[in-house]
């Protein structure tokens, strides 16, 4: 059995009033974890366990670090989440709450990551939020649960931070024969790292990151991520904090479900009725979820948000 659960795919009335098209969402907020990563994290987590690995190490205060420590506490394999001291309490806690040692060292990711690749002993696995083939192949399952419904997507929307989420879902496009199922991705303006490359035509680094939807904040996305963006077809949008902001809050209130704006980033674009997803009957978002954010936060941000 893996880790994660079958989540359900369910046709959104409101979602689909908005966008002038017919919407379906995935619901990657309903995982144990609270995202999407359970997937790729929990499958590459099992796969270390059978090796016989004796610990999991991540540097990530995010959902990544969450959905490591909740694998570790179901293989029973102790985890380290190392995280800067910028994590939030919340993230903090949470990781915590599924039993894992969390080490607060640095000011930055970077200090934090240093510091976990450092303790990495012979029978420790470090856990990559994004960039590692095991995550592709386990975030793919998403896409084979939609093939085995029976069911089609004209176009897949979703949101990039380091890429790992796209390059699943095309992995998993491509091994169900859907190859020429378009993607339109979503990531905020101070975090658009994926359509930055896509666009330069190589790979950019951002200098920094400025953005609310912190679970996008890669500043590079993954080598594999910028290949099948060259290779299958995708249309790369970018969307305003304001936007993903107001697209948590309303997606609260129509489907009730909190997502954080990393997630609203895809969701703001169906919105919006947005034009890339006009030329489509069939649109699938796949809602990642995300728990690191509370209301009250999205609130705050939404708040101090410059006025457009
Ligand atoms: C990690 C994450 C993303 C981005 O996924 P990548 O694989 O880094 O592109 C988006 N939304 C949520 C909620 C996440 O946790």
């Amino acid at each position: 059995m893996p880790l994660h659960i079958q989540t359900p795919l369910i046709h959104s009335r409101p979602l689909s009033l908005a966008a002038g098209t017919e919407v379906w969402l995935k619901l990657e907020a309903l995982q144990p974890a609270g995202s999407f990563k359970l997937r790729g994290i929990g499958a590459a987590c099992e796969f270390h366990a059978r090796r016989g690995t004796r610990r999991f190490i991540s540097s990530s205060g995010g959902n990544a670090g969450i959905a490591v420590a909740f694998a570790g506490r179901c293989l029973s394999i102790p985890v380290t989440v190392v995280v800067p001291e910028t994590t939030t309490e919340r993230a903090r806690a949470l990781i915590r709450q599924e039993g894992a040692e969390v080490i607060v060292h640095g000011k930055a990711w970077h200090e934090a990551n240093a510091l976990a690749q450092s303790m990495l002993g012979e029978a420790d696995a470090f856990i990559h939020p994004f960039d590692d083939a095991l995550l592709w192949q386990g975030h793919a399952t998403l896409v084979d649960e939609v093939a085995a419904s029976g069911w089609r997507p004209d176009v897949v929307l979703l949101s990039v931070g380091g890429g790992g989420l796209f390059s699943g879902v095309v992995e998993g496009l491509q091994r169900n024969g859907w190859g020429a199922v378009p993607v339109i991705t979503a990531e905020t303006a101070g975090a658009a790292s994926f359509a930055g490359s896509l666009q330069a035509g190589r790979r950019i680094e951002l200098e920094r990151i400025d953005s609310v939807a912190t679970s996008l904040g890669a500043k590079q996305v993954c080598e594999r991520a910028f290949e099948l963006g060259r290779s299958h077809p995708v249309r790369a949008r970018v969307v305003s904090d304001r936007a993903a902001l107001q697209a948590c809050e309303r997606f609260l209130d129509e489907q009730r479900l909190l997502v954080e704006p990393a997630c609203g980033a895809a969701l703001a674009l169906a919105y919006a009725g947005d034009e890339a997803l006009r030329d489509f009957e069939r649109v699938m978002v796949v809602v990642c979820g995300g728990v690191t954010a509370s209301l009250e936060q999205i609130s705050a941000w939404k708040a101090a948000q410059p006025e457009d």
